[in-house]
């Protein structure tokens, strides 16, 4: 049997839609960094809720949710310190039978270390970025800039 091919329609574009904000949309740019102080980098700051936070995220390099750590950058610091909290990004761990993220970050088998640099950089930014919009900055925390 034969069939028809696909029925033709008249070409027409794509009605336009116009994007208007939603009124009810909360205006984060009014509220972050409105009440607190930004402070020097440098002093780097620790804050378990921040961590906690971070760790609720799923894991920066995989994807997986459950499993995440705070990470903390390998460079900028000294010898047996941590980089500020506020530069954390969240990692997986180690579970039965996987390696996790966290550790192959840190022993650099997922990026040479000028590229994890780079990349825990911008994995921490991004970070700060969907904790403020998810509204889980920690009160009182300053922000990182
Ligand atoms: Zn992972």
């Amino acid at each position: 049997m034969k069939r028809g091919g696909f029925r033709q329609t008249a070409w027409a574009p794509a009605p336009k839609t116009v994007h208007q904000p939603l009124a009810s949309a909360p205006n984060y740019a009014s509220a972050v960094g409105a009440t607190v102080p930004p402070i020097k980098k440098g002093e780097h700051l620790r804050n378990e809720d921040y961590r906690r936070a971070v760790a609720s995220l799923p894991c920066c390099a995989c994807g997986i949710v459950g499993y995440s750590q705070a990470a903390h950058a390998n460079h900028g610091k000294g010898a047996g310190l941590k980089t500020d909290d506020r530069t954390c990004f969240a990692l997986c761990c180690d579970r039965p039978g996987v390696k996790g993220c966290h550790p192959k970050f840190d022993q650099y088998e997922l990026y040479p270390k000028a590229a994890a640099a780079l990349v825990a950089e911008a994995w921490g930014a991004d970070t700060r970025r969907k904790i403020q919009m998810m509204g889980l900055w920690p009160e009182g925390l300053p922000t990182y800039d």
